[in-house]
């Protein structure tokens, strides 16, 4: 292997450090950041991640307050709660786990979350201020892939960036902030014709795909940075990429793994947004009183 290891998991724990000081001093100010995490249902995936998103709270302070919701739950009672949430003042982020049950309409759903509350930068208030240029939130696993390449000091200006997948919440956002980083942005999908000679003119790959090690070492310039977002259990419990990472490190100058890359960024971004709706929350609430 020569490719350099870029490290989520050391980067993310730096940030969270500053993020904790940073909150210290905020609470100091009477400002106390608070994440609403609603999970509706009992997938046990999405059960982890929002354990993940409690715990990496309390590490720096947050207060982290949990709604667990039953299956059966209507998208009226849903709604219903997160209005509530919008107007509470302990509240400062809100963030509904997502995949929700299919009986549940997400994009109404998100749509009812105040955009000054929206954790994960998905409301379409929010993705028209990025796609304008003049963000209030980034999208968290689109800022982290960025903050882990930056703090690598890897180059995004000029550079041939593919990025395979255009989901709202991985691929058409990374796309946008790429292009705000000056990269020259080729963005593939499942329609896409001869993937592997797109991702070829790479020098900055990142993979998005949900398919396991579907970009394989002789789709990838030598030299280039890949980013593997991926995240897949196969049969036996194995969690691979969307990259294989035995071809892939062979061929990359710098690339992540399927463990410690994008997932903790992700996770550490999430704090970031947090504390900054606690900010424009108590800007709003003095100008209110003024
Ligand atoms: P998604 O299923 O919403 O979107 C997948 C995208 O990949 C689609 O746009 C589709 O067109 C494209 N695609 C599918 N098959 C393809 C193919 N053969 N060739 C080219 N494009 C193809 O997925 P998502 O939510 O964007 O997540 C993608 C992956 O990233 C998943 O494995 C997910 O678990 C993982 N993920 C990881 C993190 C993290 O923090 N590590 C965060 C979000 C998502």
């Amino acid at each position: 292997m020569s490719a350099k290891i870029l490290n989520g998991s050391e980067l993310a724990k730096s940030i969270k450090e500053n993020i904790k000081k940073e909150v210290e001093e905020l609470k100091k100010q009477g400002i106390f950041p608070g994440l609403a995490v609603i999970i509706v249902g009992n997938d046990p995936a999405s059960r982890l991640y929002v354990d993940f998103k409690k715990k990496d709270c309390a590490e720096v302070g947050i207060e982290s307050f949990e709604f667990a919701l039953d299956e059966k739950t209507t998208e009226e009672e849903l709604i219903k709660l997160i209005q509530q949430l919008n107007i509470d003042s302990k509240i400062s982020a809100i963030l509904v786990q997502l995949p929700l049950p299919a009986h549940l309409n997400e994009e109404r759903v998100i749509n009812a979350i105040n955009p000054d509350k929206d954790a994960d930068c998905f409301h379409p208030f929010n993705v028209g201020r990025l796609m304008t240029g003049n963000p209030l939130f980034l999208p968290c696993t689109p800022a982290g892939i960025i903050e882990l390449l930056e703090a690598n000091e890897i180059e995004i200006a000029g550079k041939e960036c593919v990025v395979v997948g255009r989901s709202n919440i991985v691929g058409k956002p990374l796309a946008i902030l790429l292009l705000s980083k000056n990269g020259t942005v080729t963005v593939c999908h499942s329609k896409t014709k001869n993937l592997d000679e797109v991702c070829r003119r790479a020098d900055i790959l990142v993979v998005a795909a949900g398919k396991p090690e579907l970009i394989k070492g002789n789709a990838i310039k030598p030299g280039a940075v890949v980013i593997d977002v991926g995240v897949n259990r196969l049969e036996g419990k194995k969690l691979v990429g969307d990259v294989e990472f035995s071809t892939a490190s062979e061929v990359a100058s710098a690339i992540t793994r399927v463990t410690g890359g994008v997932g903790p960024m992700t996770r550490a971004m999430l704090l970031k947004n947090t504390v900054k709706a606690a900010e424009i929350l108590d800007i709003k609430n003095k100008k209110a009183y003024n």
